[in-house]
């Protein structure tokens, strides 16, 4: 059966295919689904917000589909970023910027605890909904390390696999990220439903 993954990242749509292929499912991009459509992330969940994607292209086929919706919670700054960690230096800063921003705020500050959190949301054709989120946890550090991966992860040292995101390779991350764990998540769900 075809999934719909409400995103426009190549990488997303890898690792969806590779946790939900298991169920036999075939993700397939909204764009390669011919679905083109701009929404806007106003909830103040990440929970919310992968309900307003999966819901707007839910309306525009008949097929399953999945959104997630994901950030950095830095427990010093009351859980910011948040729902705004793509946006937290402003509409276009670069990853650099963001990590600047987040680095000056924490300056000085002895509690560097924080978690990325994933939302996932699946939609049947019938209508039903299923969410589940994942959790990583780990500290901020003063200064980026390693070369991979994006956003935040020169800076996010996960207490598990006791290096930053940016210093694990992509199996790495993928064995602990909030993403998988959201999506494996969802894969045990799924396994109760009807299709
Ligand atoms: P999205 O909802 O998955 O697109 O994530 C929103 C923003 O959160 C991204 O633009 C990143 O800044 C940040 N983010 C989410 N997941 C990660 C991650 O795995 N590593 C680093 N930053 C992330």
């Amino acid at each position: 059966m075809k999934i719909i993954a409400a995103t426009k990242n190549p990488g997303k749509i890898r690792e969806i295919q590779k946790i939900l292929g298991q169920l036999g499912f075939e993700v397939m991009s909204q764009a390669t689904a011919g679905i083109d459509v701009d929404i806007e992330e106003t909830g103040d969940t990440f929970e919310k917000n992968a309900l307003i994607k999966a819901r707007a292209v839910a309306m525009m086929c008949d097929n399953p589909v999945l959104a997630d919706d994901s950030g950095l919670c830095v427990e010093a700054l009351g859980g910011r970023p948040g729902v705004y960690s793509a946006r937290y230096a402003g509409e276009g800063a670069s990853d650099a910027d963001k990590i600047e921003k987040l680095l000056s705020e924490l300056d000085g500050v002895k509690n560097r605890k924080a978690k990325f959190v994933t939302s996932a949301a699946f939609i049947f054709p019938d209508g039903r909904e299923i969410t589940v989120s994942g959790e990583v946890h780990g500290t901020i550090l003063t200064e980026p390390r390693g070369e991979n991966g994006f956003g935040y992860d020169p800076v996010f040292y996960s207490d598990e696999l006791k290096k930053t995101f940016a210093e694990a390779d992509d199996d790495e991350k993928n064995s602990v990220s909030h993403r998988s764990r959201a999506l494996q998540a969802l894969c045990e769900k799924l396994k109760d439903e009807s299709f």
